[in-house]
């Protein structure tokens, strides 16, 4: 087994006990990406990488990133390096500045490798809509399944080895639905937790930087490099930065669960309900009190509507930047309104374009009362219905998707419960912007199937708590994604 092949804190320690360097760890990490089945990357930094793992010479032991290679997905601007997002619009483009995150991780000396494939302006869930095609699950090796989206490059370079953390972003479920399907952690902190500063913005009242890892530890020391104030974000939170991982060998006996009734009642898949009860027995186990609780089946049926007007108008007026003058290149045209016309119509595809359109329809001032602010009404109700859970529970413990990652060929029914509830709850952690991570649970013929807490504003630390005691549960923890067959529940 390749020291790619394991998590942050084994590759730590390997790097700090010379057993391998780190520019050796990146050509290794290099010639992975190179070999890649899944279409995960829209960049490989050979040159960069490379140059910058040979400045690191003198290994630091208390510094737990040194040296490890990572990806970022395309929507980070990474001085120097073309980010596209995945979409003809951005064809050439050429940040002059490092997003936060990427200069804080430079700071920490991990080594970016690549910048990974997402669906079109991580507009998406299936991994399918950017431009250069689909990206497979390497869980699937007939290249039968999706690794879900919008980070599906992020969540298969981490699956496949290339990488023991990946960058992503989630604006309704976009690296926590992936990490399920690709057997993976998956992490989104609080909203303003960390900074969103060159991040290219989707829907900003509901994007958050997240990450994929391969275990609890890996997120809480990730949390504690990329958290924190930064004067160019001005949502981002002034409030300290803890040591996330202090807390992952206590005990979490007498923590309080809540788990979503109607979301559980529409799982069909009979596997997942029992690995899922199995868990739920285990937690109790451990001093944990479970309560099922009611959210109320016509709220939660209608997220995906909620999410998909606030997401597309904000993507809207957001993206109106992306013009042929501003941003994108030129592509012919006398008049301003020419040049927009045809950046637009040849620089995106027919799914982004539906989305603007559903965008501008529903912020034109006729329909505004009707569609935006009646949407805008409803996420306050569903963020008062989860804030009032969250009195009473310290987390919400749900399975993170319906089953295990679907066929390209599968359709799902979009207006059947299992789509409405259990195929699309993950955005209340967006509405509401609270903390929520995705953890394996299980396996079913070689596929894994991951579970979801979502917790308190700022109780990262008490979330990362209550994740590791998962992990000591499932018995998924620190082993490459190929090696993660045997869970325990
Ligand atoms: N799947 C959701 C969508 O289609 C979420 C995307 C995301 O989180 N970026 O928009």
């Amino acid at each position: 087994m390749s020291h790619l092949d394991s998590s942050i804190k084994d590759i730590h320690a390997a790097l700090v006990a010379k057993e391998i360097t780190p520019l050796e760890l990146t050509e290794e990490a290099l010639k992975r990406a190179h070999e890649d089945k899944s279409n995960a990357f829209e960049m490989i930094c050979d040159e960069e990488a490379k140059a910058f793992a040979a400045t690191l010479t003198e290994p630091e032991a208390d510094n737990p990133l040194w040296g490890i290679p990572y990806v970022a997905k395309d929507n980070f601007s990474t001085k120097g390096i073309e980010t596209t997002a995945s979409s003809d619009i951005l064809t050439g483009y050429v940040p002059v500045f490092d997003a936060t995150v990427i200069k804080k991780l430079k700071a920490a000396k991990a080594v970016m490798i690549a910048k990974s494939t997402l669906d079109e302006l991580a507009m998406g869930g299936t991994g399918t809509t950017g431009h250069k095609g689909k990206t497979y699950n390497p869980n699937d090796p007939s290249h039968g399944r999706m690794i879900g989206g919008s980070s599906c490059g992020s969540a298969a370079a981490v699956a496949e080895g290339v990488a023991p953390f990946a960058l992503g972003s989630d604006t309704g479920d976009s690296v926590r639905k992936p990490a399920s399907y690709a057997g993976l952690v998956g992490m989104k902190p609080t909203w303003g937790r960390i900074s969103r500063y060159g991040l290219f913005p989707f829907a900003p009242s509901l994007d958050h930087v997240g990450y994929f890892t391969r275990d609890v530890y890996g997120a809480a020391v990730l949390l504690d490099v990329l958290a924190g104030r930064d004067l160019h974000d001005g949502t981002s939170s002034e409030k300290p930065v803890e040591k996330y991982e202090a807390d992952l060998d206590r005990p979490v006996k007498g923590m309080k669960v809540a788990i979503l009734k109607d979301i559980v009642d529409s799982i069909t898949d009979k596997g997942l309900r029992r690995h899922f009860d199995a868990s739920v027995k285990a937690l109790e186990g451990e001093g944990v009190t479970v309560d099922y609780v009611g959210f109320g089946r016509d709220l939660l049926s209608s997220l995906y509507a909620t999410y998909i007007v606030i997401s597309c108008a904000e993507a809207t007026s957001n993206d109106a930047n992306l013009d042929g003058i501003k941003f994108g290149p030129f592509r012919g045209g006398k008049t301003y309104q020419e040049v927009m016309y045809n950046a637009r119509t040849k620089g995106f595809s027919e799914f982004i374009k539906r989305r603007f359109v559903i965008g501008s329809y529903c912020l034109m001032r006729e329909n505004q009362e009707e569609l935006f602010l009646r949407a805008q009404r409803n996420r306050a109700k569903i963020v008062e219905k989860v804030n009032a859970i969250l009195k009473d529970h310290d987390f919400i413990y749900v399975p993170a998707a319906p089953g295990v990652a679907p066929l390209f060929t599968q359709v799902s029914d979009k207006l059947s419960d299992e789509y409405l509830m259990a195929d699309n709850h993950l955005c209340l952690g967006n509405f509401a912007g609270l903390p929520s991570i995705t953890l394996p649970l299980c396996y079913e013929n070689g596929l894994p199937i991951g579970v979801n807490f979502m917790g308190r504003a700022f109780e990262e630390r008490k979330l990362f708590q209550m994740s590791a005691a998962f992990e000591r549960l499932s018995g998924l923890a620190e082993t490459s994604s190929s090696d993660k067959k045997e869970a325990r529940l």
